[in-house]
């Protein structure tokens, strides 16, 4: 987490400066990169630099769709107020003051087949070109982060976590308060006074995205989504850059690694630094699970796990982990409706199988509590446990 401003664009003041300005010679926002591109003018060695293109058809880097669509309204700008050869170097502005010059720019357009997202309307409107063709915008990924970003910014949790993958399952289980509890009290999201894009990118399958703000100047923070059903819906908000998302599964296993060691001060450590990163990671929560229950502190194990659950209910080991301390409490309503939840999920999952039956034979349900051991002995012959327990229920029975 960055702790000092960042540098701000010195154009404007206002942006933090993302991309080193050749022209100028220092850094500055996209916004100003695109007002300084659009004239062609800038050095080839720019990455950023525009070729001359056509109306509509740009040849050069944008880092998102917004910069993208920003950058071709700036071209249009500029096109409508320069000589065209395709009207004999009249110049559109001029021409649109008559029907009939407005009729020739529409004949004009109104022959390309236009992607959607260029920003058509853009010269519609400024040259009130009545008659001309616009397809409606499809709302993009960015369009729903920026959404997102939005209710965050205000504080509507309900619509927050209505952007979120898991929300139906919250919703019919009435666990909407703990995402909201758990977000509202993020460090950074709870301070969110400004923010502004700075890029975004697709997934080859185009199925996932992630898009990337400054927030406050200060932070980064990374949103992840996923298109489900033909919507797109916010899969994880990481507080970092985009690179960070691609690290995630080797933070994972670092923490494994250390846990698996039993190195706990240094496993507390990184579980520290990368739940801060990771703020809605399930894998992290399951950890810090693991490490309170190797520790001894089983209020926080069983906060930590069921955490774990609400950010992602199909996590089979954490709802076990979240029963099975449930059924040592003697909370035994809750931990008999998790361990039944699992195995709708995984029926053949044998320390649930197992544990269920435990809990069945001491509430004399013997007849269930056979049927569970046997389908787990049948697929684990091994498991020892499972075959007391069967011994136990033999001798009640008797
Ligand atoms: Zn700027």
């Amino acid at each position: 987490m960055k702790i000092f401003k960042k540098k701000k664009c010195k154009i404007c003041k206002t942006k933090t400066g993302t991309r080193f300005c050749m022209r100028k010679g220092f850094d500055i926002c996209w916004e100003d990169c695109n007002i300084l591109r659009v004239d062609e003018q800038c050095p080839n060695e720019c990455e950023y630099h525009l070729q001359s293109s056509e109306i509509m058809q740009l040849k050069g880097k944008s880092d998102s769709q917004m910069e993208y669509i920003d950058l071709l309204k700036k071209q249009m700008a500029l096109w409508i107020t320069k000589p065209q050869k395709i009207f004999n170097d009249q110049i559109p502005i001029t021409m649109a003051e008559s029907s009939e010059g407005k009729k020739k720019i529409e004949e004009f357009l109104n022959q390309f087949k236009i992607n959607p997202i260029v920003p058509l309307n853009y010269l519609k409107e400024r040259l009130s070109l009545d008659e001309l063709k616009v397809d409606s915008t499809p709302k993009t990924y960015e369009d729903h982060a920026l959404e997102f970003m939005q209710h965050l910014y205000t504080n509507e949790w309900e619509k927050v976590t209505s952007f979120m993958i898991n929300n139906e399952y919250w919703q019919s289980n009435k666990l909407n308060d703990k995402f909201v509890a758990r977000i509202a009290a993020n460090k950074v999201i709870k301070k969110i006074s400004s923010f502004d894009l700075i890029s975004s990118a697709l997934t080859k399958e185009k199925d996932q995205a992630l898009v990337y703000y400054d927030v406050n100047n200060k932070y980064d923070l990374t949103i992840n989504l996923k298109l489900i059903n033909n919507s797109w819906k916010v899969r994880s908000i990481i507080i970092g850059k985009p690179e960070l998302f691609n690290s995630e599964s080797e933070a994972i296993q670092q923490v494994a690694i250390l846990l698996s060691k039993n190195e706990s001060t240094k496993a507390y450590e990184l579980l520290k630094k990368y739940s801060s990163i990771y703020i809605s990671s399930s894998d992290f929560e399951y950890y810090w699970g693991l490490y309170y229950t190797f520790t001894k502190n089983q209020k926080k194990a069983e906060y930590h796990f069921m955490h774990a659950m609400i950010l992602d209910p199909t996590f089979i080991e954490a709802k076990y982990n979240y029963a099975f301390i449930q059924h040592s409490n003697g909370e035994l309503k809750q931990a008999k409706e998790f361990y039944y939840e699992i195995l709708k999920d995984a029926p053949n999952e044998p320390k649930t199988l197992n544990n269920l039956a435990s809990l069945l034979i001491d509430e004399k349900n013997y007849k269930e509590a056979e049927k569970l051991l046997q389908g787990c002995i049948k697929n684990n012959p091994d498991f020892e446990l499972a075959k007391q327990n069967l011994e136990r229920l033999e001798k009640v029975k008797s």
